[in-house]
């Protein structure tokens, strides 16, 4: 039978350490190789379309989320690559903003406009959850570089409440050592989407 990595980390109690050190890294943050150094522990999200705001704001860094998660959307998704949709669809959550800011991004009025809404981490579980429910192959974060603390403690409430299908790490490929090193283990798929 299939075990997830974040689910073996869970049964260790590894992954609480994993979310404790993720959530160090926000304090000056340092999650993405950007390294803004912003405390995004007491940051509020600007979208990228708001230069003026993001300017003014001291905490405040290149991907405009502090430290709540936005999402765009999320349900049963086909367009993905074929061996993540299967029969039943890859389980797809769209986070808002992005760390990488590509010009010719497909998904500009999330990544760049900030299309979505703030959620619980407890509503990020329930999404996570629900997708399982739906039959889906797997837990897909799309854009998940930028909220990897808040990732990781909504994964710790879906293990904990029967979440069990692969988890997909869908990032553009601007990745920190140090995080991908808090990471290891837990992800079960990387596709670096660049
Ligand atoms: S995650 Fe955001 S605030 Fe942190 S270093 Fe990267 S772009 Fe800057």
């Amino acid at each position: 039978m299939f075990v997830s990595g974040y689910q073996k980390l869970h049964d260790s109690n590894e992954l609480q350490n994993r979310i404790d050190l993720a959530y160090e890294l926000l304090r000056k943050c340092r999650i993405c190789p950007r390294e803004c150094g912003v405390n995004r522990l007491e940051g509020e999200f600007v979208s990228h379309a708001n230069k003026e705001l993001r300017t003014k704001r001291s905490n405040i860094g290149v991907c405009g989320l502090g430290k709540d998660v936005m999402v765009s959307s999320f349900s049963p998704h086909f367009g993905e690559e074929s061996p993540l949709v299967g029969r039943r669809g890859s389980g797809t959550i769209f986070i808002t903003n992005c760390n990488l800011k590509c010009v010719f991004c497909q998904n500009d009025d999330i990544s760049h406009l900030g299309h979505g809404s703030t959620v619980t981490l407890e509503e990020f579980a329930g999404m996570m959850l629900t997708l399982q429910r739906q039959d889906c192959h797997n837990i897909n974060i799309v854009t998940p570089t930028h909220i990897v603390p808040q990732m990781l403690s909504a994964l710790r409430i879906a293990a904990t409440n029967g979440l069990r299908v692969p988890l997909v790490y869908n990032c553009g490929g601007y990745e920190s050592l140090e995080t991908l090193k808090i990471l290891d283990g837990v992800v079960d798929i990387y596709m670096p989407d660049f």
